[in-house]
């Protein structure tokens, strides 16, 4: 491999009808920040159906240049179809980085492709930059179960690859005054390409385990104490509209699906408050809230590791002080 026919960083801009998630804004953010750093440019891959007026947005959040793929293949992510594609797009045009969101598809599909390209790729980062004096993507996540962050380079293999969060960035600026360049490329998957097909579409998910999005998450963990407790938690998220989250403690417990997890092993949460609801704060819930703006903590443990991170604490039982909290914002809504 001559590692001097890579240039370029990528991003992957992951769309669900037509619409970009905001992970790929934020990480449209950070590959420009690495972009000016390397001196090369920044381009958006973007497949899908319909989703060439994505472009205007990739651009204004910082790419010179689009890549874009479109075809009904694409309606609904397939892990075949989009494989194929983005190997396809970095055997042709050879960048020397790629950013995807830590999605559920961004999951699915980065480990394939970089197995297909035969390069490495670091999962679930927490935060990039360049290491001096290589020039390499340092890519830095949590080992060892969130007890040390480890900073990881590709040295030998190009592109160097890597699955970032969302959430762990903020969203930059757009500029819609910003313009680039638009590569149309065919799509080259066939029929007998794909081996799986969506047969149906179950919404699993209301917006109340929508986390990554969620503005206001109302958090519970096993200070709660039962799962019917955690009634309280939802009377809560649905008084302030926000979503319910849970620790792996109550998860593990039964008294909430995974999906609404929030942690290490968990969701990545960013949301303007978070209540952290009868929740130690061990330091792997701790590494997937610690970015939300306000935090609030309910805990009756005056020395519980939460009130370090708490913007505001509130020192009692989550049973009886969840009730008049959510009493309180009904009363204030009117
Ligand atoms: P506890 O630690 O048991 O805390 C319960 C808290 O409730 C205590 O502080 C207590 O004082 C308080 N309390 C009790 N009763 C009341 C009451 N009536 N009113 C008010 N407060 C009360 N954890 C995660 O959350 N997310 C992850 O993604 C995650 N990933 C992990 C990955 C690995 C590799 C490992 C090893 C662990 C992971 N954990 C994760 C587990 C983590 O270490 C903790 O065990 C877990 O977060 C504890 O959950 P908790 O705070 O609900 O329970």
């Amino acid at each position: 491999m001559d590692k001097a026919e890579y240039k370029g960083v990528w991003v992957y801009v992951e769309q669900v009808g037509g619409q970009a998630r905001n992970v790929a804004h934020e990480l449209l953010g950070q590959g420009r920040l690495l972009a000016d750093a390397l001196g090369q440019e920044l381009a958006g891959v973007i497949i899908g159906e319909q989703v060439a007026g994505l472009a205007k947005e990739v651009f204004a959040n910082g790419a010179d240049k689009v890549y874009l793929v479109e075809g009904p293949e694409f309606s609904h992510y397939n892990t075949d179809a989009y494989t194929i594609t983005l190997t396809d797009l970095i055997k042709t045009y050879k960048p020397s980085v790629i950013l995807m969101g830590a999605t559920n598809d961004g999951r699915d599909l980065g480990p394939r492709v970089a197995a297909r390209v035969g390069t490495g790729l670091t999962a679930d980062c927490t935060n990039l930059g360049i290491d001096e004096p290589t020039g390499l993507v340092a890519w830095t996540r949590p080992a060892f179960g969130g007890n040390i962050m480890a900073t990881i380079l590709c040295p030998e293999h190009r592109p160097q690859m890597g699955t970032v969060r969302p959430k762990v960035f903020k969203k930059p600026e757009p500029d819609f005054s910003r313009a680039g360049e638009v590569v149309r490329v065919t799509s080259k998957v066939k029929a007998a390409d794909l081996r799986t097909k969506l047969v149906d579409l179950i919404q699993v998910c209301t917006a109340s385990c929508n986390l990554e999005e969620a503005e206001i998450i109302v958090s519970g963990g096993r200070g709660l104490c039962k799962p019917e407790n955690f009634a309280l938690i939802e009377e809560l998220a649905e008084a302030l509209g926000g979503a319910v989250g849970a620790s792996r403690a109550a998860v593990d417990a039964g008294w909430k699906p995974a999906l609404h997890q929030v942690g290490q092993t968990g969701k990545t949460v960013g949301p303007k408050v978070y209540f952290a609801c009868g929740i130690s704060g061990a330091i792997q819930h701790l590494a997937g809230m610690s970015s939300s703006d306000i935090i609030v903590a309910i805990n009756k443990d005056p020395d519980a590791p939460i009130f370090k991170v708490a913007n505001y604490g509130i020192v009692g039982d989550v049973l009886e002080v969840l009730p008049a909290l959510t009493a309180g914002f009904k009363k204030l809504k009117g």
